[in-house]
């Protein structure tokens, strides 16, 4: 079977792929994309938050080399920051790319790191979209199209009709666990003994930012506990790019 020409425009490229791959998900859906369609030109962004071990996993399967950006806002727990090289060691991935926000605009626009109080969009945009629209445009030049999230419809109602394959952000956006249940995730930890994020013990089960995370109420869903008492649900990492920006969790 030939190859899907991903050079064509990226609506083309995705409606291509899911005809084609759109009947799989997880690992059978990345092994096709990473060792055969889209091999050396997909990446991953993770935030190693509650659930960011089950899709690593599945990375590691696939191609342990596949880039992983990994953003730290310089305001998140240092749990996760240990979880992150916990896990990278464990899994044997290769190739874990740290991004911070610039420190002139943390110094400029946040010097006491209460911006996310007045502000919280606008210090998302400093520490989130902006440092990872930079490393997104640094990928698009190497050649990257593929771009692997870990959204997954239970999450929230704003993610209630992602695509395992979707064009957006410029990128062909790949979300194998689109179509995955709570039960899902729960069972891949079981069978694969994957070791959960430390907080989630303590009631943390979407975790970003500190300042930004609280604990779920019991039947509260995943992302209630972010952005608490706010309008606010998305960071806009996953909000469409103006021209060609984008944005993790
Ligand atoms: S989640 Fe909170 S602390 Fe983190 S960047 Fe957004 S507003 Fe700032």
């Amino acid at each position: 079977m030939s190859q899907i020409d991903l050079n064509q425009d990226l609506e083309t490229v995705a409606a291509q792929l899911r005809g084609k791959y759109g009947h799989l998900d997880g690992g059978e859906l990345l092994s096709a994309l990473a060792k055969r369609e889209m091999r050396g030109q997909i990446m991953i962004t993770s935030s190693f938050g509650a659930e960011s071990v089950v899709l690593l996993d599945l990375v590691a399967k696939a191609d342990p080399s596949i880039p992983v950006i990994f953003l730290d806002t310089r305001r998140l727990f240092g749990e996760t920051l240990r979880y992150q090289r916990q896990i990278t060691e464990l899994l044997g991935l290769e190739d874990v790319r740290i991004i911070r926000p610039e420190s002139a605009d943390l110094e400029n626009l946040d010097p006491d790191d209460m911006l996310f109080t007045t502000e919280p969009d606008k210090c998302c945009h400093i520490r989130k979209v902006l440092p990872l629209d930079k490393s997104l445009q640094t990928l698009e030049k190497s050649g990257f199209k593929g771009w692997i999230t870990g959204r997954k419809r239970f999450q929230s109602s704003s993610r209630s009709s992602v695509e395992v394959i979707e064009a957006a952000d410029g990128f062909i956006k790949i979300n194998p666990l689109a179509h995955w249940t709570e039960a899902d995730i729960k069972s891949a930890f079981l069978e694969k003994n994957l070791p959960p994020h430390p907080l989630v013990a303590d009631g943390f089960l979407s975790i970003g930012c500190m300042p930004c995370t609280e604990r779920v109420s019991d039947g509260g869903d995943a992302r209630s506990g972010r952005w608490s008492g706010q309008k606010k649900t998305e960071c806009g990492i996953h909000m469409s790019r103006p021209a060609s920006v984008s944005a993790i969790n």
